[in-house]
């Protein structure tokens, strides 16, 4: 009897305790954000004082007239809401400091980068092609993707394609990526590849500004996309010529994953990728950081910028040596006229109807900074001609389908995640607001 009522008093007491920790778990798990400028990703104007009601982590209400008992009320006035960004082509785990190189590759870094992107806002990352094993075997993949761990969530395109003793450079941690010599390999190879389950496969279709003498052949990407298509996965290639932008739309690749630099585009083949339904990654900053140092940038002291930089980038892209040899490169005048031509590129993919998703590059190079380079590409895209609201799509909403994940992320909308990013000011107005960030939320949780 005595061990019965100790036993009834334990579970009493444990469901009183469960009880109430079930009931303050509830109420924070509910938030109503009062008076918010609403940007919501599908490119509408603005709207005024809006409420919306959070609730385990998803969107479950939005207006200006709701109310929950339960909800713990956040005033927000004079702020603007607008959805998380995502990039649709980044890097991570390989650039340290000035280095990039496959011993920076560990869980600490990829942790940390992931971060890194989460504190600017970036809570979906799409990395093109340089992942290696440890993200697969550490299980930090599929954590990322439960979000049972802090930070952008990662998605892997595992490791791409590219030529023999070319593009993409070795030294640069592309040491895990496939470089078939014969047709007959790239069946194998992609076997190999299916293992890891990429979202994407990339492929390196260049010769970096004629570093390299020989590009991946036609009849190689052919035969990746063949297989790629056989295996349900969609193609992104790595371009820079017209002519080649042209023979991978005729053998149907998915996603261009940078901007045509050589020329300008002509409508026959803007008509086909329209037709085609192929998605546009235009990454104008990494065009831009291609010479920007040479002339000192407005941004260059900015917190925002500095802060997003790897230990002793800052001290290497201000240094007079730098600088220098930047405007003596032989490519210098050359890679000024690409950005131009990618700018109107842009452009005009855009006003013929292509899909357009943000991608950045960041985390390729130490120039290219996380974080901040994803901001710097919507002022880029608005430089283009698109309108803030316009860019702001791009960066989210387009981004979010270009991944396929448009159920859940990429817009402010009941029943999607509770994915975004408050900022001080109008982005509608200024573009430049993006970077006064007040706070971040994933999944209905203030995470900045
Ligand atoms: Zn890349």
């Amino acid at each position: 009897m005595k061990i019965l009522k100790k036993i009834s008093g334990t579970v009493l007491v444990s469901l009183l305790l469960f009880s109430c920790s079930q009931k303050n778990k509830e109420s924070n798990n509910t938030l109503l954000l009062e008076n918010l400028r609403l940007i919501d990703g599908n490119g509408g104007n603005p709207v005024e004082n809006v409420k919306i009601l959070i609730k385990d982590g998803k969107i479950v209400q939005i207006g200006n007239n709701i109310s929950d008992k339960e909800a713990k009320i956040v005033d927000l006035k004079g702020k603007t809401i607008i959805p998380a960004l995502i990039s649709a082509h980044s890097h991570i785990g390989t650039l340290k400091g000035t280095t990039t190189k496959p011993e920076n590759y560990t869980e600490e870094n990829i942790l940390s980068q992931l971060k890194k992107y989460q504190d600017y806002g970036v809570l979906n990352v799409m990395v093109m092609g340089t992942d290696r094993p440890l993200l697969f075997e550490s299980g930090l993949r599929d954590k990322s993707a439960k979000g049972e761990i802090e930070g952008a969530r990662i998605h892997s395109a595992g490791y791409g394609f590219g030529a023999p003793n070319a593009a993409p450079p070795v030294d640069f941690a592309m040491d895990k990526v496939f470089r078939p010599t014969s047709v007959s390999q790239i069946p194998a190879e992609m076997d190999s590849l299916t293992k890891v389950n990429p979202e994407v496969v990339k492929i390196w279709v260049d010769d970096f500004n004629g570093k390299y003498k020989v590009k991946m052949q036609p009849e190689i990407y052919k035969a990746i996309i063949n297989e790629a298509h056989k295996r349900n996965l969609r193609v992104a290639a790595h371009v820079y010529y017209l002519s080649d932008l042209k023979k991978l739309v005729a053998d149907g690749i998915d996603i261009i994953g940078h901007s045509v630099r050589s020329e300008v585009i002509d409508n026959a083949t803007l008509a086909q990728m329209k037709a085609k339904n192929i998605i546009y990654i235009p990454t104008l900053s990494l065009d831009e950081y291609a010479f920007i140092y040479a002339k000192k940038p407005d941004w260059i002291n900015d917190e925002f910028f500095k802060k997003s930089l790897e230990p002793g980038v800052y001290e290497m892209i201000t240094s007079a040596k730098y600088q220098d040899d930047l405007k003596k490169s032989s490519n210098f005048a050359t890679n000024m006229k690409a950005f131009e031509t990618a700018k109107q590129n842009l452009k005009k993919v855009y006003d013929a109807g292509i899909l357009v998703a943000m991608g950045t590059d960041s985390g390729a190079m130490p120039l290219r900074a996380q974080g901040f380079s994803e901001h710097l590409e919507l002022q880029l895209m608005t430089e283009s001609g698109l309108s803030p609201l316009q860019a702001i799509s791009v960066a989210t909403k387009n981004s979010a389908k270009a991944l396929k994940i448009d159920k859940d992320f990429g817009t402010i909308e009941v029943g999607k995640t509770a994915d975004f990013i408050i900022v001080d000011g109008n982005p509608a107005q200024n573009i430049k607001d993006t970077r006064k960030i007040f706070s971040v939320y994933k999944a209905g949780q203030k995470v900045k």
